[in-house]
């Protein structure tokens, strides 16, 4: 049996708005599509079809949010975390990089605006992403970064070193990249409220309600069975990402699971607040081994890392790296840092580190494999699987379906190395430019 991450351990679950009365389906039901798991992917695929005037029934197996969705980060920077946007171009070629890129990073209009236009209390704030140059020689990816994105229309700028200082409040960096359109979230707050929309449009989610099994009918349709009941649909999508459990045979093995951890001071004082990400932004500390953080409404600053030897294994450890890191970026914080929250989670880890769609039967779709940057895309792909969804020709999606294709056994170990050796990369650049390197880099 599977077992994931504590979820009632989250600070979202502490402070997410309350979640819409649902209930695990019961009978027969019989509509247009199914959609299983109310992660972000399934929650806006099915709010963009149950606006198009689709009977559409999400089914999922604990409770909307409960995955990737429910306890990330909550940063949402429309950006591809892994690749740089020529990379992009040449690993998926055209017209699907265009396309794919066009998604993305126009993502966060889509995430404003549906949480405008469904009033969504999740702590959005708009304020932009901020990556520090932690020595000069990050300076040139940086500007390159700025060029490439801004050539496409999105709204970024290098910033020299007293204006990431201005903006961040840290002394350490030698410049660095403000994203403008970057925001963060109360993430479970965001994913319950996508769930609250999707019922205010008539789309019916019934949580508690693991999909066993998905088997053609005599009729040509599909029949997804729960424990208690059956849903009868002309099309079916699975969007299980990282937490998928059963459903689909084999759909759990294109990915590798890599954990990751998140962690929350906490509230800190107003003089503090006044000098630390005095404008609330995210930062990313632009090293290749992350150190991302940001505030939350009540003044927590929200911190992630990925696990590395006996960060995340011995948590006194874990936590004094986590406090140790944060002081040195601002040296203005004076006092003990509490990490009142720490939880971890699961990404599910493709060896190409984009979505990836996949047709496993006909009027059947999967799509796993977000690798960690999932607010945005996940909120963007319902786009796309929607209009798969309307019959919009494969060769006019903005991702490409591909035959289910499982994950290689080196993702196993694969991201793990890669953040190794990053890391070293990192500390061999920073001492070679005389810049100081971070505790326990
Ligand atoms: C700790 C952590 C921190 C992260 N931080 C960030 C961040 O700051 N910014 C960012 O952009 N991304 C972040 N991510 C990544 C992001 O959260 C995920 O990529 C994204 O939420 C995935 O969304 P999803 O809808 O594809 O899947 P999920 O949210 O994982 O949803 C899948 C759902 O499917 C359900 N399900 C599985 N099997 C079945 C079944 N058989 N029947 C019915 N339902 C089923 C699950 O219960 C789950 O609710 C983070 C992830 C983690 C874990």
């Amino acid at each position: 049996m599977v077992t994931f991450s504590p979820f009632d351990v989250t600070l979202w679950y502490a402070t997410a708005a309350a979640a819409p009365k649902t209930e695990p389906l019961e009978g027969k039901v019989q509509v247009d599509i199914c959609i299983v798991g109310a992660g972000y992917t399934g929650l806006t695929t099915a709010l963009d079809l149950a606006r198009s005037g689709v009977r559409v029934v999400l089914l999922e197996r604990a409770e909307a949010g409960f995955g990737g969705s429910g306890r990330n980060a909550g940063h949402c920077t429309p950006t591809f975390t892994h690749y740089s946007l020529p990379e992009l171009r040449t690993m998926l070629g055209e017209p699907w990089a265009e396309r794919l890129i066009e998604r993305q990073t126009r993502a966060n209009d889509r995430v404003s605006s549906m949480i405008r236009d469904y009033q969504i209390d999740c702590e959005w704030v708009q304020n932009g992403y901020v990556m520090g140059a932690p020595h000069k020689g990050a300076l040139a990816e940086i500007k390159k970064k700025a060029a490439s994105y801004n050539a496409i229309g999105a709204h970024t700028r290098v910033l020299d070193r007293d204006e990431v200082e201005a903006i961040t409040g840290s002394p350490r960096f030698h410049g660095g990249w403000l994203h403008e359109e970057g925001g963060h979230l109360n993430p479970l707050g965001y994913a319950r409220g996508l769930a609250r929309a999707v019922m205010q449009e008539g789309g019916v989610i019934h949580t508690g309600s693991a999909v066993i099994a998905c088997d053609r009918n005599a009729t040509g349709g599909w029949s997804v069975k729960t424990e208690k009941g059956e849903v009868v649909a002309d099309k079916v999508i699975f969007s299980t990402g990282a937490y998928t459990v059963g459903g689909w045979p084999k759909l759990d093995r294109t990915f590798k699971i890599q954990k990751v951890f998140v962690a929350a001071t906490q509230p800190l004082d107003e003089e503090t607040r006044r000098t630390v990400l005095p404008k609330n932004t995210t930062i990313h500390d632009g090293r290749g081994d992350i150190y991302v953080y940001k505030y939350n409404a009540e003044g927590r600053i929200v911190a992630s890392m990925f696990p590395m030897g006996r960060r995340g294994r011995d948590m006194a450890y874990t936590r004094q790296v986590m406090s140790d890191r944060l002081k040195w970026l601002h040296p203005q914080i004076k006092g003990d840092l509490r990490w009142d929250y720490f939880w971890f989670g699961e990404l599910d880890m493709q060896y190409r580190t984009v979505p990836r769609f996949y047709s496993l039967a006909a009027g059947v779709v999967a799509l796993t494999g977000l690798s960690g940057r999932g607010v945005p895309t996940g909120s963007m792909l319902g786009s796309i699987l929607s209009e798969w969804a309307l019959d919009k020709p494969e060769s006019e999606l903005a991702l490409k379906l591909e035959p289910l294709t499982a994950a290689p056994f080196y993702m196993s170990f694969g991201p793990a190395m890669t953040l190794r050796y990053y890391r070293i990369r990192d500390n061999i650049t920073a001492r070679l430019s005389g810049a100081p390197l971070p505790p326990h880099a």
